[in-house]
């Protein structure tokens, strides 16, 4: 039976002696972390942890290319959702409940022998970015090299957002931070694959539903029809606004900011693209 699991590709799906041995070796942990979260009419709550568990398999396998062994820890996925928190089926616990469990579970990680503990993250929300940002630096405190990842598809969301909230950029210093550079692939794909004219896309639009039509298209909600989903918004501004007054769901009722309806299961190709940038950087940061 083909195992269809947040699971497969990582060390649930292992025995404690294989993680063991794995652990002997020292041998670098990926993280994914992510959210359960509402993702507009057409895409399961589990978008973001589906993203993030995608890119570290697909990480993990161009690591394996290049000869660098590495192992993923199974989907942390409960986060902060406080821009989306009004909808049904956005998750959200508490920034110390957070910071506590995903402190916990890297410590285990740790403690067996997992030398670097590698954070792949699928989520913008800057309040959830803060809590993963201030778990880094409580571990690097105690002497463990965790370390925020950032790169694909939500490196500039995960910026932007974070730089609106705190005016400032996301707090990470030297090895605390790995930072993926776009291949000229990359680049060429984001751009061509782009078809709306819209660029605004933030939440369940183009990008996500891509993903979701590339590689779950089985979990598209079925009672929708994408292609007829509107733009929302009509403007920055009028998004911007939302946020700062906490009426998200009266700018948008179904719950996405974007253009689902741009999307295709080609441009959900870019994860692979992003994955082989993001295993660049990480080789890079490992041999030097
Ligand atoms: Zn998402």
């Amino acid at each position: 039976m083909e195992a269809y699991s947040i699971f497969s590709d990582t060390i649930a799906d292992m025995t404690w002696p294989a993680v063991e041995e794995a652990a002997s070796r020292h041998v670098p942990i990926l993280v994914p972390v992510a959210v359960i979260e509402q993702h507009g009419p057409h895409l399961p709550l589990g978008t973001d942890t589906y993203g993030a568990h995608l890119l570290c398999s697909l990480v993990r396998r161009e690591l394996a290319a290049m000869g660098i062994e590495c192992v993923v820890a199974p989907p942390f996925y409960y986060g902060m959702n406080l821009t989306t928190g009004m909808f049904p089926g956005s998750l959200s616990i508490s920034s110390g409940t957070m910071r506590a469990v995903l402190q916990e579970t890297i410590q285990n990680y740790a403690r067996w022998g997992f030398a670097k503990q590698l954070i792949i993250n699928h989520h913008g929300d800057p309040e959830h970015n803060r809590a993963i940002v201030e778990t880094i630096k409580a571990l690097r405190a105690q002497g463990i090299g965790a370390t925020y990842v950032v790169g694909g598809i939500v490196q500039e969301f995960i910026d932007t957002a974070y730089e609106a909230v705190f005016h400032r950029r996301l707090p990470l210093e030297g090895d605390e931070i790995i930072r993926a550079v776009d291949s000229p692939a990359t680049i060429a794909a984001r751009a061509s694959l782009t078809r709306s004219s819209l660029s605004f896309d933030v939440h369940a639009g183009e990008r996500e539903t891509s993903m979701i039509m590339r590689w779950y298209p089985e979990l598209l909600g079925k009672e929708t029809d994408i292609g007829e989903l509107r733009p929302v918004p009509d403007s920055i501004r009028a998004f911007q606004e939302a946020e700062s007054t906490g009426r998200w769901r009266e700018l948008s009722p179904l719950g996405y900011i974007g253009d689902p309806a741009a999307a295709g299961p080609d441009n959900g190709e870019l994860y692979s693209l992003e994955a082989a940038d993001i295993a660049a950087a990480i080789a890079s940061s490992i041999r030097s």
